[in-house]
This record gives C-alpha cells, sequence and structure tokens, in this order.
C-alpha cells in the first residue's frame, strides 16, 4: 500500500515537499487554508495589474531546477531572465550607483569609491565563496539538528578544507566596515542580512555567504512572475493525482502512542496519514499537535514588512530600475528604530520593485506595476492598520527624493500590508517574514528541528526550519526533509 503523507500548507516549502513525495510513488494530501497556493509566495491581480506579493527576487535558480528535473517536471515554459546590473542604489546625497552587473562594471565602480581598488570588497566575497561552498557541502545538504548519516559524516569531514577560519565569525557590520571604506559600498554589503530580516549590526558574519551567491549566481525573475514557479508545481501536483484542499485549515495534528495518525479540518474531517509534514512556523506546531509550548523562552523573531502594491497610471522615469533601493540618511538610527525600539523607522530605507520594467504581461499599456517594501518590526501590538497613510507618506516620501513622485490621481489600484496582515494571512507570529532572526550563530544554524522529537512521522519544512528563509532556502528545506522522511519512515 502506497504511504500516506498530509502537508499542513502550500507555501513554497509545503508544495515542493508535496513534489518529491508524490514523484516517489507517496499518497499525497495537501491542506492550506487560504483559497489560493504558495503561501507567501502569491499573486494579486487588479485593473489589469499583476502584481507578486511576497518574493521578487529570485537567487540560486539552479536550486528551482534541480527540484523540477529531479521530479521529471517540464520547465521550458519558465524562462528566467538574468537583471543586469540587478539593482540600482540610490543614495541621500542623490549618488546612483547599479550594481552588480558585469565584471568590468563593479571595477569602475570599485575604482571610483575605493581607494585600494577594492583589495577589503574582493576579501569579503572570497569569504563569501568559501562560506558558500562549506555550507554547499554542509549545512544545504545536512540537517544539523540530526545526526548525520555515514555518507554525511564522509562528506563534513572532507569539507573541513573549506573552511574559512577568518573573518567569517565576527559581527556582520563590525566585519565589512574593518574591509570596506566607502560609505556607498558599506550600505550594499550592510543591506544583505535584511534578505533574512535580521539587522546588519546584530548578525554574525556568515551572512556574508548572501552578498557573494547574489554577486556570482546572479539575480532572477521569471517571466510572468514568480507566481509561474507555483503554478507550475501545482500543475505538475494535479499530474501526479496530489489531493490540493483550499480554502480549509487544519485544526489538530492526532497521534496515539507517541505515532502520528492523521489531521483534523476545521470542518471537522479527518484524513489519516503516515506522516505529517507542518509548513507553518515550526515554532507554533504544539498548538497543533495539543501540547504545551516547548519553547521555555523564543529567540528573536526575524522582521516582517509593510508592503504597497500599487498600479500605476502612467510610466515611471526611464532610469528607475527593476529593483531600486533608496536608502534612508542614517541607517544604524532606522535599524536602532526597527530591531531595538521596535517600531517603524522615520525614515525608512526602501525598495521598489518595478516588474513592469521588464515584463510588459504584468500592467496594461502605458501603466507600471509597483512593489514597494520597507522593514518593519515584526509584531502586532502597534494599530497598524490606523496608521497606513502615515506609512504611506514616510515611503513615498523617500521615494521622491529618486524621482519616484506617487499622485494619488496616477494610482488605478493600490493593496497596503502590514505586519498585522502578514500575521493574519500566512499564520507567522507577528507578521515575522523569515521565522526566527539570523542574529546569533545558534538561530542560523540551529534552527527548530525537521523531526518532531516526541511524535513519530511528524516533520517540519519551509523558511521556519532549516536551512532557512527565502524561496531558495525553502526548496532546499523540502530536499532535507524528504530525507529524513525516507531516512526515518521507509525503514518502519
Ligand atoms: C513581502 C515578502 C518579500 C519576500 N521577498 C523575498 C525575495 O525577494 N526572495 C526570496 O527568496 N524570498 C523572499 N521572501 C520569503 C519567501 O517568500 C519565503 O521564505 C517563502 O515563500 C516561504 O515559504 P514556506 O514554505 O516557508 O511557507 P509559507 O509561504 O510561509 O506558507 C505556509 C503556508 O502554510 C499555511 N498554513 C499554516 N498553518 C496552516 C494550517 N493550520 N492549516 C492549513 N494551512 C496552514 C499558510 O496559510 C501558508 O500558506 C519574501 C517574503 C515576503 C512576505
Amino acid at each position: 500500500m502506497k504511504r500516506r503523507l498530509v502537508v499542513i500548507g502550500a507555501g513554497l516549502g509545503g508544495l515542493s515537499l508535496a513534489l518529491r513525495a508524490s514523484s516517489q510513488g507517496w499518497n499525497v494530501t495537501v491542506v492550506e487554508r487560504h483559497h489560493s497556493p504558495g503561501g507567501k509566495m502569491n499573486r494579486y491581480c487588479d485593473s489589469g495589474f499583476v502584481f507578486d506579493t511576497g518574493p521578487s527576487l529570485i537567487t540560486l535558480p539552479q536550486i528551482f531546477f534541480e527540484l523540477f528535473d529531479s521530479c521529471q517536471v517540464k520547465r521550458d515554459h519558465l524562462h528566467f531572465r538574468r537583471l543586469q546590473p540587478l539593482t540600482l542604489y540610490v543614495y541621500p546625497d542623490g549618488t546612483r550607483i547599479p550594481y552588480p552587473g558585469t565584471l568590468p562594471d563593479v571595477a569602475t565602480v570599485l575604482e571610483r569609491f575605493e581607494p585600494d581598488g577594492g583589495r577589503g570588497f574582493w576579501h569579503l566575497m572570497s569569504t563569501g565563496a568559501r562560506l558558500f561552498e562549506l555550507s554547499w557541502r554542509t549545512f544545504f545538504r545536512t540537517v544539523p539538528t540530526e545526526l548525520p548519516s555515514r555518507t554525511e559524516l564522509r562528506d563534513l569531514l572532507g569539507s573541513l578544507r573549506w573552511f574559512p577560519f577568518r573573518n567569517a565569525w565576527g559581527n556582520y557590520a563590525r566585519t565589512v566596515e574593518r574591509y570596506v571604506h566607502s560609505e556607498y559600498l558599506r550600505r550594499i554589503f550592510l543591506r544583505y542580512p535584511t534578505y533574512v530580516g535580521s539587522s546588519p549590526y546584530r548578525s554574525p558574519a556568515t551572512l556574508l555567504v548572501i552578498p557573494y551567491l547574489e554577486f556570482a549566481h546572479g539575480g532572477w525573475y521569471p517571466d510572468g512572475g514568480l507566481y509561474r514557479i507555483v503554478e507550475t508545481i501545482v500543475a505538475a501536483l494535479r499530474e501526479r493525482n496530489v489531493s490540493l484542499l483550499t480554502g480549509v485549515s487544519v485544526e489538530q495534528i492526532l497521534h496515539h502512542n507517541g505515532q502520528v495518525t492523521g489531521v483534523r479540518l476545521a470542518n471537522g474531517e479527518m484524513i489519516p496519514a503516515d506522516v505529517v509534514a507542518y509548513n507553518g512556523d515550526a515554532s507554533t506546531a504544539d498548538a497543533l499537535l495539543g501540547r504545551p509550548l516547548r519553547w521555555r523562552r523564543l529567540p528573536e523573531r526575524s522582521m516582517s514588512g509593510v508592503v504597497f502594491l500599487v498600479g500605476l497610471k502612467r510610466r515611471l522615469p526611464e532610469d528607475i530600475h527593476h529593483h531600486t533601493i533608496v536608502f534612508s540618511s542614517d541607517y544604524q538610527r532606522e535599524f536602532r528604530e526597527l530591531v531595538e525600539d521596535a517600531v517603524f523607522p522615520t525614515e525608512p530605507t526602501v525598495y521598489l520593485n518595478v516588474t513592469s520594467k521588464t515584463d510588459t504581461t504584468v500592467a496594461p499599456p502605458g501603466g507600471e506595476t509597483l512593489f514597494i517594501m520597507a522593514n518593519a518590526p515584526a509584531r502586532t501590538d502597534i494599530p497598524w492598520a490606523e496608521m497606513t497613510q502615515q506609512l504611506w507618506e514616510r515611503v513615498a516620501g523617500v521615494l521622491r527624493r529618486a524621482g519616484v513622485e506617487l499622485d494619488e490621481r496616477d494610482i488605478a489600484t493600490l493593496s497596503a500590508w502590514t505586519p498585522q496582515r502578514f500575521e493574519q494571512e500566512y499564520g507567522m507570529p507577528g507578521g515575522s517574514i523569515y521565522g526566527f532572526a539570523s542574529h546569533s550563530y545558534r538561530t542560523t544554524f540551529l534552527r527548530p528541528a525537521m523531526r518532531d522529537r516526541f511524535v513519530k512521522g511528524v516533520y517540519y519544512v519551509g523558511g521556519s526550519t532549516h536551512p532557512g528563509g527565502g524561496t531558495p532556502m525553502v526548496i532546499l528545506s523540502s530536499k532535507l526533509a524528504f530525507n529524513l522522511i525516507q531516512r526515518y519512515e521507509m525503514a518502519s
């Protein structure tokens, strides 16, 4: 008889786990409380504008391809476009740096801004490269909370020669400031820990892996929008007869004598299972399992965000890129407000993503599709809804500096997202986007375990667990989870 897997949540992690398992002959059911699958990687359409509501930048597309190829899913229709230069950085004094582009372009930027021609820059990049090699061989392949298998142990020991002894173990911001002299380039480096919802001033230097992987492997956009990836997985699941139930939540994970037996839905229906994988925030699973919270003290959550999806009836200036960042005038103050004071910054750094700059299918003719985001603290005890106008004014004020005027008369559609809405929509405490913050080695490397210690047959998948948040990591998480399921469940 086929083994039965129930996946709770149709986020990217849940969907890709369902794809891996169904491709190996498992009988799979996915239950999603929303009406559309995708979780944070979702889509919103209005008045001819098509928005990706969550991720906008794909790094490491090879991880997506590995998922599709290993499950024999056709992907010819998915056209990933490498954006070059990837991001336009706009500074408070009006300086503009398009980065990173080709190697000669980067060399020109370094000559212009770094007195030593960029020796420190290359030093940090090579540290990032060694960290990436090390992670690729270890952290991205094995789960640190599990005993390694014999092959994994061999690989781990073999990888020690990649161990980057120097520079990788200090504080992220201090390491950057030691090696990079120009304030302009420092800003670019300091931005990367925010890719995992963390502060550069509190993160470990191991996050240097992020600027390296973006520099070396590029930033990508799939034509038609990122939701095309979700659609491709969902179509493949249907071909494999996976039952995808949407608009209904799982209320309880059922277990008996320490063994999982299935799930109970909000409508009372029971679905029996040999294995259950939870794709929601792993730290919230105790309630579903009907037991007291196991965390004595929860680590700090990663940041949330304030997002405005704007359909504009006119085009933006030519020099605004697909990805544009407009920096605040005081980055340290911004992160002090975000992390220490846990408030929305007085003057936020604003990320502007204009997909219609590269993809004409996502906006009506003459229009522009804008995803505008600023970091926000992960807390819901602030009256976010009442503050929306104030948040808009702060964000629009910063964008004005880059020549982006957002006049109400030009706006065809606007949808505002605050941490409150992120929490409601995705069930992430405080609206936190990436699980626990990477503010220590422990929360960076020892995230919530992927296999439940007390109930056999319960697993965790997605950005709150290993190896971490962000779309490529979440797909790797489904690979790690499925490896564990095969290791522990096929033997029994
Ligand atoms: C605004 C924003 C910008 C981002 N930008 C980027 C980016 O540029 N690049 C990048 O790589 N990543 C980015 N990310 C992060 C990326 O989207 C996430 O890391 C990834 O999509 C998370 O996938 P997941 O599998 O962890 O599940 P999630 O997307 O968190 O989905 C979990 C699903 O489980 C469902 N669920 C939970 N509990 C239950 C229950 N009891 N019953 C039924 N269903 C349940 C939820 O409804 C949800 O749909 C961004 C995220 C956001 C929100």
